[in-house]
């Protein structure tokens, strides 16, 4: 489902106000909305003892909607030297951050093991040897290969790129312990935008299984499991909503059954990104050109550089026009990127818009503007908080043609031919 209505009637009962003071376009988000969905999560899970969600940064970059989700009790998944800065900055420290990367780079340890370091979650078994200090605490994503299947957006886990395999799991550990790790815990990502909640669990019982395996051929214990990010949120009028509750009840189960046979349990970890902003952004923008050739298109003043998505995996986001309803005209709603998949919509059925009509983009606040990128010269807009009370802050001004021009003013340096 697009949106929540309380959203749409908050955002909306201030509309005019907001376009008049900070023109189009812009990502806009719900304080409040984000508010109560982490708490939803944190109650869901508050029968597994430890239990922490470290928000994946990459979904919502923005140090305004960072500090909202600390502020609930969550950590940082990072992935990036930028992301963990980010994280630092808003005070995360050691054990609240994740460094979850994929073809580390030696850069990227040493940032990680700064500042008082982080949790180093290691994509490879080569890897071991190239971590230049060991930390205390060490964690490995695993792939299951043809174990599991994973879900469209993410593939099949034989093709995924990420994680340690099946027979080399156990070594990887013995590695770590060689170099003097001496805490562990075991993660993996597996799906991408999942509503199924069953997937989830049968994650969490894989994980707590090799947990088993690996504690008995090693004699060590797992301070946590991981099971990722990747649940999903309705994009469609009509799709349901993943089952949350659901799927806490039953992981719990899979947990207390662990702690039953074993005399312990690891904690549990998260790394959801979608779930917790998803569905509490909305990209507002503005109708400048309508078109008619074969086809009837509505030109917005946002483009790709905006919101990925649609051009990048096809992926739906649903769209209303404020103050209009009905399905009046089939158009496709495009941007102005010489790139025929810089479109937001593709024979949508509207209500007819002109000029000077608001699009409302919906479930943008992950992997939104984040993805955005400069190709044709095209800058990324504004973005902006809806607070709890009612206020709106900008919280990342639009990109100015200085930005893009920024990397062009440099010193000259040239080496000369011999
Ligand atoms: C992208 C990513 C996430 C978050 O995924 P969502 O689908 O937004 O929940 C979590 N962990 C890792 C390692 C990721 O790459």
């Amino acid at each position: 489902m697009p949106a929540s209505a309380e959203f749409q009637q908050r955002l909306e009962s201030r509309l005019s106000a907001v376009i008049r003071h900070f023109g189009t376009p812009f990502h806009i988000y719900d304080e409040k909305g984000i508010k109560e969905t982490c708490a939803g999560l944190s109650n869901a899970f508050a029968g597994i003892p430890g239990f922490q969600e470290y928000f994946a940064v990459k979904a919502l970059p923005n140090p305004a909607i960072l500090k909202i989700i600390q502020g609930m009790g969550f950590g940082f998944d990072c992935s990036s030297i930028a992301e963990l800065e980010l994280s630092r900055q808003l005070g995360a420290r050691g054990e609240q951050i994740m460094f979850t990367s994929a073809n580390t780079s030696r850069q990227e340890y040493l940032a990680a093991a700064a500042d008082g370091g982080c949790i180093l979650n290691l994509d490879d078994v080569s890897f071991v040897d190239k971590v230049p200090d060991m930390p205390e605490l060490i964690c490995f994503r695993y792939n299951p290969g043809e174990r599991r299947t994973g879900n469209s957006i993410i593939g099949n886990p034989v093709e995924a790129k990420y994680g340690v395999a099946h027979d080399q799991i156990v070594a990887a550990y013995q590695r770590a312990m060689k170099r003097g790790a001496t805490r562990f815990g075991l993660h993996t990502m597996l799906a991408s935008n999942e509503r199924e909640y069953s997937y989830m669990v049968e994650t969490a019982r894989m994980l707590l299984e090799l947990v088993k395996w690996i504690s008995g051929e090693l004699d060590i214990k797992f301070e946590f499991i991981n099971i990722g990010g990747g649940l999903g949120i309705p994009y469609r009028p009509g799709e349901s909503r993943l089952d949350i509750q659901s799927m806490a009840k039953e992981i719990t189960a899979a947990f207390d059954d662990f702690r039953g046979n074993n005399g312990y349990a690891p904690k549990m970890y998260m790394e959801s990104g979608r779930y917790i902003t998803g569905p509490h952004g909305i990209l507002v923008t503005s109708a400048i050109n309508r078109k008619e050739i074969y086809r009837t298109y509505v030109g917005v003043d946002a483009c790709m550089s905006a919101l990925m998505r649609p051009g990048m995996y096809g992926a739906y986001h649903h769209i209303t026009v404020p103050g209009k309803s009905g399905g009046d005209e089939i158009v496709d709603v495009v941007g102005s990127l010489c790139e025929n998949n810089d479109k937001f919509a593709i024979q949508r059925s509207l209500p007819k818009t002109e000029d000077g009509d608001l699009l409302l983009i919906h479930d943008t606040g992950a992997h939104g503007i984040a993805m955005g990128f400069n190709y044709n010269g095209k800058l990324r807009p504004k973005e902006l908080l809806l607070r709890e009370d009612g206020s709106v802050e900008l919280i990342r001004r639009e990109e100015r043609l200085e930005d893009y021009f920024a990397t062009l003013d440099f010193e000259p340096d040239r080496l000369a031919a011999q």
